[in-house]
Order: structure tokens, then sequence, then C-alpha cells
């Protein structure tokens, strides 16, 4: 299994070692570090391995930098470290060495991937562990005591139990709503749960948030994204 870093920084780059740096040089006298590509690497080889933890496939990595302008210093000699163009030959070397996986097995071990790609989503608490969503305290939430905020102007709300003014509230309980009740909200939902009357005031708190949308019109579901 090859697993590549593709790293697109130009420029003269210099690695250092402990702590493990990549370091650019952009003239004689400035300089910008990045997180080591490396250290990046190991990692992300150690999580495959936790995945796969009885697989006997060797894991391969390799850092790749996709600009030939890019000079760089001070290579460490025990990872692998190629230009764009030196792979196809380095892919090429391994596919020259004996399988290990039959066909099936390395189906099978795809598929598995495959299915790990999907996007996360969480069970909302109140069905995660069986409360009715209705005992909740409803209205806009005060984020520091969980008091009912009042509206004091369009954008503004204050907390009359710990003084927080807090400005546009309703998208953050608007995400609360989707952990703690629905994955997947009406604008009515909101309404009821933020005891807002006013449906345009939920679709614009919507616009402004990653959500995604589903059915038509006043049977529209938002989920938010991840
Ligand atoms: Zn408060």
């Amino acid at each position: 299994m090859l697993v590549m870093e593709i790293k697109n920084i130009t420029g003269t780059l210099r690695f250092k070692k402990e702590p493990n740096q990549l370091v650019r040089i952009m003239d004689s006298l400035e300089e910008k570090s990045f997180a080591c590509p490396l250290t990046q690497l190991d990692r992300n080889v150690d999580g495959i391995k936790n995945l796969f933890p009885n697989t006997k496939i060797p894991i391969i990595q390799a850092l790749v930098f996709p600009s030939q302008n890019t000079i760089i210093e001070d290579a460490p000699t025990n990872h692998h470290i190629f230009f764009a163009k030196q792979v196809p030959l380095f892919i090429q070397s391994l596919n020259n060495q004996t399988s290990i996986l039959s066909d099936n097995q390395f189906n099978q071990m795809a598929n598995q991937f495959m299915k790990m790609n999907n996007n996360f989503t969480t069970t909302p608490l109140c069905e995660h562990m069986k409360i009715n969503s209705e005992i909740l305290k409803k209205g806009v939430l005060c984020k520091n005591c969980n008091s009912k905020l009042q509206r004091k102007s369009l954008q503004t709300w204050f907390c009359k139990v710990c003084f927080t003014t807090e400005k546009n509230p309703i998208p953050s309980n608007i995400e609360d709503l989707f952990l703690l009740i629905k994955q997947e909200l009406s604008i009515k939902d909101c309404m009821h749960y933020l005891e807002i009357n006013s449906r345009y005031t939920i679709y614009n708190s919507l616009q402004k948030m990653k959500v995604g949308k589903s059915g038509y019109k006043k049977s529209t579901k938002y989920k938010i994204l991840h």
C-alpha cells in the first residue's frame, strides 16, 4: 500500500531535526516553518495500521513535491521523497513486487475503505438516549448559562440571568437542535423549539449556516454539513 503526502510548496525547503520541521527559506533572512510533512505521513500510516491491525501488507510512504522548481535541502534518507515526475516510475517498481493479496482480498479491502469514507454522522442525543425532545427547554438559549435569551433588537439578544449580550445567537441554537433533536430539521421544527414565530428569521439563519437541503417548499428539510 502506498501512502503519499503531496506538498505544493515552492522555493527552497530545508528539513530540520529535533523538533522535525520543514522550513522555507524566502530570501537571505526570512524563514517560514511548516509542520514536518514526514511526521504527518508517519501519523497517517499509523492511522491506516490501526484500521487494519491484522494486515501483512507493507505500507510504503512517500512525500511528493509537485513542483520541479522546489529546491530541497537536508532531505532525510530514511523516507521516500520525490518530485511528481518520479512517481510513475516508483509505482512501476512497486508493481514488480510479488503480490500478497488475491484479487478477491484486494477488492474486499478496497470496499472496506470506501465504506469508511462516508460522511461522519452523529446520532442526535435525544434519539440516542431515548429522551422525548418535548421535555427540553425551548427558546433561544444563552450559551453561558442556558437561560432563555430576550430579544433586544433585530440581531441583539440579552440574558437577564448572566447579563450576557449575544449578537445573532440563532444559528448556534439551530446547531444545538441538530445535535440534540434531529439530523434533519424543517423550518417549522426550528420555530417550535426556538419559540420564534417568523419563518423568515429561521430561513435567514439557515442560509448563513453550512447546511444541505432536501425536499420542496414547506416540506424542505435541512441537514447540517460537517
Ligand atoms: Zn446567561
